[in-house]
């Protein structure tokens, strides 16, 4: 099975110290074992794949996931918990280019929907997932970054039709964000959750309403059949009329073949601290729950979480080896020490990376595979999934049954997934474009 990083990349060992795996509470699923039938054959057990199953199996369809790991084991179970905007990486001007004003429009308002959809499964199924933060709020990291947010205003406005609101440096540390930042943007959609809290009750909940879920059941082969498809594990065979690929920064280039180049996986990392009492987190000037960000290319997210710990993550890593990591583990805790040098002193109890997807296009794509009846795709989040993951699942349950999507689905989504150059070797890429936008972040 080709994929783009190290083997290290996919194992255990990245994970191994996650937050979140503390939580996992969902019993063991198991794995596929001789042949099974379904409708609907999924391969990844993330929040796309699941958001998908549980909206089919609602719908009355058999569906049967499969995880060559398990449930949450890929970016969803070790994301950040920021359930905010976003999905691509694309401007306004080039959205506007290639889709038109009611293209980005469309686009803008799937965003918001994405956010909003996210939150209606929370709060509709009564899901636990540690809650906070009212929206998100960006940092400026420069005077210029400040100046550049305060001409933000009236874009957002457009797109997402609300109303940010602006902080000067002067009102920060009064306001629980002490940092060394030059002004804040607060865009009121979004809120900070416990993401492999959430994937697993979306597994539960899809369980519940009769979907299969296979754990350890790597698909090694995909068929096109006369009836459909036929996926292949080492202990099983999932035949399925229909087919959906939710496999994101983890896919390999060949399950389907139309995956090969169309997808560039990069390295999110994060760590977490011990909880921080009041005194400390008053030394430091950040009280605040709102989660952040800040305007840097190579961006840091951040937030306080309700049990005081704080978590704070990082993109970039573009290599996957033990060494390579250990270089960017001590990166990541440099750049936490030098925004907070107050928690210098503050030990770091989980530090874990997990791959998050980009894609030529700068879009999610979220429709039909090419030259595959029958067979479908949501992935390239750039690492920003939980949300637009979630609707991407969505929007391919009534997608893979033949229905028009009854929430804003863009023309961008659809749009035919490029693919990138120069083959498995297409991180080098990324080498050259970190070096570009780490300079103009300084
Ligand atoms: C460290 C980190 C922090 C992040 N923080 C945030 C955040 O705060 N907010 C946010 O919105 N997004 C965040 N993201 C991105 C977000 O987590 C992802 O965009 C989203 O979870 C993708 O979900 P998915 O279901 O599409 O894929 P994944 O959750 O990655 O799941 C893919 C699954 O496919 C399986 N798979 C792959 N190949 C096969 C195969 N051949 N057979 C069977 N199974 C296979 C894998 O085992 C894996 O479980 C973060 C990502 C990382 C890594």
């Amino acid at each position: 099975m080709a994929r783009v990083f190290e083997p290290w990349a996919y194992g255990d060992a990245p994970r191994a110290q996650c937050f979140w795996n503390e939580a996992a509470s969902l019993p063991e699923q198991p794995a596929l074992d001789g042949d099974v039938v379904a409708d609907v054959a999924i391969i990844g057990a993330g929040v796309t794949g699941l958001s998908a199953a549980l909206h089919l199996a609602r719908a009355g369809e058999k569906v049967a996931v499969l995880d060559a790991n398990g449930v949450g084991w890929g970016a969803s179970g070790r994301a950040g918990g920021f359930c905010c905007l976003g999905g691509g990486k694309i401007s306004n001007a080039a959205l506007t280019k290639r889709f038109g004003l009611q293209g980005r429009k469309e686009y803008r308002a799937a965003e918001r929907s994405a956010v909003e959809y996210a939150q209606g499964l929370v709060e509709d199924n009564g899901w636990e997932v540690n809650r906070h933060s009212k929206g998100e709020t960006l940092l400026a990291h420069t005077p210029r970054h400040w100046r550049a947010m305060q001409d933000e205003v009236t874009e957002i406005e457009a797109d997402y039709g609300v109303t940010p609101e602006l902080l000067p440096a002067e009102e920060l540390r009064q306001n629980g964000m002490g940092g060394p930042f030059h002004g804040a943007l607060t865009i009121p959609i979004g809120f900070a959750m416990h993401p492999r809290r959430y994937v697993e009750q979306m597994a539960s909940a899809a369980l519940n309403a009769g979907a299969k879920v296979f754990e350890t059941s790597e698909v090694s082969a995909l068929e096109r059949v006369s009836q459909g498809f036929e996926l292949r594990t080492v202990q099983g065979v999932l035949k399925a009329k229909r087919l959906i690929i939710a496999t994101n920064g983890y896919s390999s280039e060949d399950i389907p073949k139309w995956m090969r180049a169309r997808t560039m996986p990069l390295q999110s990392n994060i760590l977490v601290t011990r909880p921080l009492n009041r005194d400390e987190q008053l030394a430091a000037g950040w009280t605040t729950p709102q989660m952040a960000h800040d305007t840097r290319n190579l961006l840091h997210y951040f937030r306080l979480m309700p049990d005081g710990r704080f978590l704070f993550g990082m993109r970039g890593g573009v290599y996957a080896t033990p060494r390579v990591t250990a270089r960017l583990r001590a990166m990541i805790l440099r750049r936490f020490h030098r925004m907070f040098p107050a928690w210098a002193h503050v030990e770091v109890s989980h530090l874990w990376s997990g791959l998050v997807c980009l894609s030529r296009n700068a879009t999610p794509y979220v429709g039909p595979i090419p030259g595959m009846p029958g067979a479908f795709a949501g992935l390239a989040y750039h690492g920003n999934g939980l949300a637009m993951g979630t609707y991407a699942g969505m929007l391919l349950s009534d997608l893979v049954c033949g229905r028009a999507p009854h929430l804003p689905y863009p023309d961008a989504f659809a749009a035919p997934m490029r693919r990138f150059p120069f083959g498995l070797s297409r991180r080098g890429l990324l080498v050259g474009a970190n070096a570009v936008l780490g300079l103009a972040d300084l």
